[in-house]
């Protein structure tokens, strides 16, 4: 689950810049977010508080129950990486290493010995088994996301965060990353929030399946100045 109070931000050193705040919401465990809207609006920022990444300016992040304001920051390292899986726009993997090496990295982080058989059942549930052995140059841009994703979801997380999952993908490839999702999502049990500017991915969420996924849709928009405003 996901729960937000009054979440704002403001990014430091931009004292001028616009306070984003962002509406409430309240997610179910397993349920989805398609997180939507325009680039600028935010949705990149709101995965970074919801990741416990940054600090809002204003307002409460509740994750999987722990609010996270409450985190040591010694605790939140480990709690994040057991707790959050995110795929990211650029998929940071590493290019000097294998896709094997690639996840056994986030084991590590995790402060976990390295678990060679969690990572192939993660390589395997993607179809990407084969590639284990591979550097991140010699895989096509799908194959790189599904091993990220494999990686995402490699320390069975209680929420999957997708940030712009279909951009630059044709039609076909932009409905099979927003399917793997939605199945590796359910697989797990996970919240999932896809946050995207691309208009196509509402379409591709069904409303609800058996109530077992929850759809919510989140439109955030800055506010724009009216002309009287502007004026003033
Ligand atoms: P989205 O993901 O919806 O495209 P972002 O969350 O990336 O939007 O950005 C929201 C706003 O915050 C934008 O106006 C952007 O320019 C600004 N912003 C993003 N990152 C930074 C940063 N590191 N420093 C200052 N402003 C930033
Ligand atoms: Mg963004």
């Amino acid at each position: 689950m996901i729960r937000t109070q009054g979440l704002a931000y403001q990014y430091p050193g931009t004292p001028n810049a616009a306070v984003l705040q962002f509406p409430d919401v309240d997610v179910a465990q397993g349920a989805v977010l398609l997180l939507s809207g325009p680039s600028g609006c935010g949705k990149s920022t709101w995965l970074a508080l919801v990741a416990g990444l940054v600090a809002p300016s204003a307002g409460t992040v509740e994750v999987a129950g722990q609010p996270l304001h409450a985190l040591k920051s010694v605790a939140s390292d480990a709690w994040r990486a057991r707790t959050i899986g995110f795929l990211p726009q650029k998929l940071h993997l590493s290019a000097a290493l294998t896709v094997q090496q690639n996840l056994a990295m986030a084991q590590w982080a995790a402060g976990q010995p390295e678990d060679g058989t969690a990572i192939h059942a993660a390589l395997q549930a993607l179809g990407v088994d084969e590639l284990a052995q591979r550097t991140p140059a010699q895989l096509s841009g799908g194959q790189a996301q599904r091993v990220a994703l494999a990686r995402a979801v490699l320390l069975q997380p209680r929420v999957l965060l997708a940030d712009e999952p279909t951009a630059s993908l044709d039609d076909e490839a932009a409905a099979d990353a927003v399917a793997l999702l939605l199945a590796t999502a359910r697989t797990h049990g996970a919240t999932l929030v896809i946050a995207t500017h691309d208009a196509r991915v509402a379409a591709l969420i069904p409303a609800g399946v058996e109530g077992q996924i929850g759809f919510q849709p989140l439109h955030l928009l800055r506010k724009q100045l009216s002309k009287e405003e502007r004026s003033a």
